[in-house]
């Protein structure tokens, strides 16, 4: 077997990816196709990012293209009420991100970007230096869950948040910047996937100390959506993106919790978006 198939298509000869190094696997097979790697706005960034959070790449290539010609700069999202982003934001899931990220383009389109991204509402470390790298091809590392993966299996142990960044800076040379994350990202998302990595055809393979045999990783579980109140909280959020509903017919416990979240208003008898 040569050849595979990606989710969004990208092919992987395995052949050429165990003679090249980490640069040259990226090049050829990174995932450039992705939409929001075909920009280095800043804005449309922060929303890939955002998205890709706690959701699965196939969605999010269904939501941000659209949610991008809605709200292509940050004072296009800040001058709508938050309920039409959280109307966009669809069945992504998680809505707080929606309103979050309608709090940072109200900030953004306010007083400009801040030097500091980690100031924006729902923007922590790994997302600012996500944002720095993607958008300003700036020399920081940033970690996100695949990334720190493949960093711990090829040094064989669990890292701290310092040895992880120097980790990635040296173990993604000579790559820099934007070419490095996307790279490490890719190499995670696509060959060293959490069960049955693909080792044989990984570019840090000679160097990897524990090629997929590690047994002691954290195992970060999603707990069950279905029963669950995120669940029950989703069906409530749906109802009131399709329009106002009566307050009886909804679950009362999960309309209240949106409602302290600033997700639902309710006026009366009557639940809509903010
Ligand atoms: S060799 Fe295997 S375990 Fe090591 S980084 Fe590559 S895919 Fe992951």
């Amino acid at each position: 077997m040569s050849t595979r198939t990606t989710t969004i298509g990208v092919d992987r000869t395995r052949a050429t990816a165990r003679s090249g190094e980490l640069a040259e696997w990226y090049a050829e097979h990174g995932r450039h196709d992705l939409p929001w790697r075909e920009t280095r706005d800043r804005w449309a960034v922060l929303v890939s990012e955002v998205m890709l959070q706690q959701t699965q790449v196939a969605r999010v290539l269904v939501a941000w293209p659209a949610f991008m010609r809605s709200f292509p700069t940050p004072e296009a999202a800040a001058a709508v009420p938050v309920g039409d982003l959280l109307r966009a934001w669809g069945r992504l899931g998680y809505p707080r991100r929606a309103k979050r990220l309608w709090e940072a383009a109200a900030i953004i389109a306010v007083r400009g970007w801040p030097d500091d991204l980690r100031e924006l509402p729902g923007v922590g470390r790994y997302t600012a230096g996500a944002l720095a790298a993607q958008a300003d091809d700036l020399d920081v590392a940033a970690l996100d869950v695949n990334v720190r993966r493949v960093l711990e299996r090829v040094e064989g142990r669990s890292l701290t948040e310092g040895a992880a960044h120097e980790a990635m800076v040296d173990i993604g040379a000579p790559l820099r910047g934007r070419d490095r994350l996307l790279a490490l990202m890719d190499v995670g998302a696509v060959l060293c996937r959490p069960r049955d990595p693909d080792c044989d055809a990984c570019p840090l393979h000679d160097r990897c100390s524990t090629r997929g045999v590690r047994t002691d990783e954290r195992r970060s579980r999603q707990p069950a959506f279905a029963g669950s109140f995120r669940q029950r909280r989703g069906v409530v959020m749906a109802e009131l993106r399709a329009g106002p509903a009566p307050v009886g017919g909804l679950d009362a416990e999960a309309l209240a919790s949106l409602v302290a979240d600033g997700l639902a208003i309710v006026a009366g008898p009557t639940a809509a978006l903010p």
